[in-house]
């Protein structure tokens, strides 16, 4: 991989912050857009702007066209069999609001159970408490290994022939655990139930396969993967969201309106009411086409090679705590604590520097408790990164260290 022709595709990496060279370590909260998917977005509206699926004329089809390839594009991305199974939405959080709804409505009842972790993001455990509360059903959570993994003999001993879910994040945003969805997927389909995953930090870094992985719903975020905000993907396997009810009514979705009552069309759009997010679909294919050039093994590979020199790093680093797995075992993100120093007087001092790390709870609040914290400071890598940002902020770390001390 060509690191510095990649960073040369982003404008934004020659901005200065309080004076100093942009050091982004915050990509689990959102990525870099690079400026082939900025002026794809742009493309949209200068030449083809018009809305989807509607009208006969030149422009409302060359939309259409565009918006229907970047669909087929996810489709191939994450190895889906049919642009049926691939639903646009606004993001992780709401294509699991929409699985929340759609699958409570259609499988939980009186007295069944929802299996979640204690990992996950707010996004993948407040729809399941609300459809929990709503069907008289329970919320089980799978406990955590005491190194920041999830074992296969703990989701095993959770499940039960009232468990109807499994919901479970691929990669955790917070302790960068890579999770065994597939296997966790042929424990739920044992069990009979469904497995729902929420792979926002998953897809953005690696090969993901939906069909070797055998999961029923998968969700995630363009703005995590170089791709704009406002527009994610829900996956669902064609023959369950057939079953499913649409979660929003109105234009586009329908086949026919009576005045009492109505038909809906085809999926995917049964499942995408309104006007879409038309150029953020399309520049989300834009996103794809670029990490598919530089291969997601390889961005995988470049990823792993940072996470562990950055782990080593700051293993070195006297009075830094880091939680999760061991290196070799996590995702390219480090979240930890200084001692005596506050994440976000850490994350203000390391900001004017020109260092961007994420400080809070990170959506993950039942985690934090287990982790025994309020919150945490985290760094995360991606293709735009080098060791060199990694050595300034080491460099930050010790300058940090020294001014609260
Ligand atoms: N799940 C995980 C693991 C995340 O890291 C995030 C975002 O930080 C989300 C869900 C929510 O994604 P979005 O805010 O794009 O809906």
């Amino acid at each position: 991989m060509d690191i510095q022709k990649i960073r040369s595709d982003f404008d934004i990496l020659n901005e200065k912050v309080n004076g100093k060279d942009l050091n982004y370590l915050d990509t689990s909260a959102t990525s870099l857009t690079p400026n082939v998917v900025v002026n794809k977005q742009v493309e949209y509206y200068k030449k083809y702007n018009a809305n989807v699926h509607r009208g006969v004329h030149t422009l409302g089809s060359l939309a259409t066209d565009h918006y229907e390839q970047a669909r087929m594009k996810v489709r191939k991305f994450i190895g889906a069999k049919r642009f049926e199974e691939i639903v646009f939405t606004r993001g992780t959080t709401a294509s699991l609001n929409m699985i929340a709804r759609a699958l409570g409505d259609l499988v939980i009842n009186e007295g069944d159970e929802i299996v979640v972790t204690e990992m996950e993001h707010h996004a993948n455990i407040v729809p399941w408490q609300e459809v929990a509360k709503r069907k008289n059903a329970k919320l089980v959570f799978v406990p955590i290994e005491e190194d920041g993994t999830i074992a296969e003999e703990s989701v095993q001993s959770v499940m039960s022939e009232k468990t109807k879910i499994l919901a479970i994040t691929h990669v955790s945003n917070v302790l960068g655990t890579i999770n065994d969805i597939k296997t966790f997927a042929k424990i739920a389909h044992d069990h009979g139930a469904y497995i729902v995953v929420d792979g926002a930090q998953a897809v953005p870094h690696m090969k993901v396969d939906v069909v070797d992985l055998d999961v029923d719903f998968y969700a995630f975020s363009a703005h995590k993967m170089l791709g704009p905000t406002g527009i994610g993907v829900l996956y669902g396997k064609v023959e369950l969201l057939e079953q499913m009810e649409p979660t929003e009514y109105g234009g586009d979705m329908i086949d026919y309106v009576y005045k009492e009552t109505s038909t809906w069309t085809d999926l995917p759009v049964k499942f995408e009411a309104g006007t879409p997010m038309i150029a953020e679909a399309i520049a989300l294919g834009a996103a794809i086409d670029y990490l598919e050039e530089i291969g997601m093994d390889n961005i995988h590979d470049y990823e792993e090679e940072l996470v562990k020199y950055a782990y080593n790093r700051m293993s070195e680093v006297e009075g830094i705590q880091i939680y999760g797995p061991s290196s070799d075992k996590r995702a390219g993100l480090i979240t930890f604590n200084m001692d005596g120093v506050h994440p976000h007087d850490l994350a203000t001092a390391l900001d004017s520097e020109g260092i961007a790390v994420r400080a809070g709870h990170h959506c993950a609040q039942p985690l934090m408790k287990w982790l025994g914290t309020n919150s945490t400071a985290r760094a995360s890598f991606y293709i735009y990164n080098t060791k060199e940002d990694i050595d300034s902020l080491i460099k930050g770390l010790e300058r940090t260290k020294e001014f609260f001390s």
